[in-house]
């Protein structure tokens, strides 16, 4: 785990495990399996999860899916005081996002080796650089949502060697 990462709780378990549910609905979909949860107090305010290939969208990953949701509900697209509930570090993308809706805290579950942006690769959430800063906690359940992929994507490979397609798949 990444040095300054600050400590989680029951309550951020707890949230994790409602975005692991909706990133199981990923997986039934085909799609990479991240799901993420925005709450505001008790309250969830946006949820999603991520279907690039569903939606024929780029940017469709689960957190820019609860970020236009809530937004939506909130009526602003400033989403202060929020904590962002993650299966997967973000990616730059979904950082940038969090970044313009102002988000307080992300709350992460597995790292991502290859494009997180939440301080494994790039550390986009904590930038003096830029305008806002969201404090972070990662590793939550972290072996739950890294099981959860690593499935995915051996479930995949299988697939491709049986029927010797290339199988890349591009995560969250
Ligand atoms: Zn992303």
């Amino acid at each position: 785990m990444s040095d300054g990462w600050a400590a989680t709780d029951d309550r951020d378990r707890s949230w994790m495990r409602r975005a692991l549910a909706l990133a199981r609905r990923a997986a039934d979909a085909g799609e990479v399996p991240v799901g993420a949860v925005l709450v505001r107090g008790d309250e969830v305010i946006g949820e999603g999860w991520n279907r690039p290939i569903g939606a024929c969208d780029p940017t469709a990953h689960a957190e820019i899916l609860a970020l236009r949701s809530a937004a939506i509900q909130v009526g602003n697209y400033r989403l202060v005081d929020s904590t962002l509930y993650v299966t997967l570090e973000p990616c730059p993308m979904c950082a940038g996002a969090i970044v313009h809706a102002r988000i307080a805290r992300v709350v992460f579950g597995a790292a991502d080796p290859r494009t997180g942006a939440a301080g494994t690769v790039f550390d986009l959430l904590r930038s003096s650089q830029l305008n806002h800063r969201a404090e972070v906690t990662g590793g939550v359940l972290a072996e739950d949502c890294g099981a959860l992929l690593r499935e995915f994507f051996r479930a995949r490979r299988a697939v491709g060697s049986a029927t010797g397609a290339e199988v890349t798949i591009s995560a969250g």
